[in-house]
């Protein structure tokens, strides 16, 4: 997932692996993983299937 304010990953990547189709709404709000600003809800994330380094 990118989050969309800083675009980098929200969340770690090895956790990423596990649950990129389907994060729990229960997993709002969380702090993102690169910049640790809170994510209030999806519309600040954007799913991606393609990782790019
Ligand atoms: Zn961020």
């Amino acid at each position: 997932m990118i989050h969309k304010a800083c675009s980098s990953p929200a969340i770690e990547t090895d956790t990423l692996t596990a649950e990129t189709c389907a994060l729990p709404v229960e997993a709002f709000p969380f702090t993102c993983f690169t910049c640790l600003e809170e994510i209030m809800d999806e519309s600040e994330i954007r799913y991606s299937e393609e990782i790019r380094m």
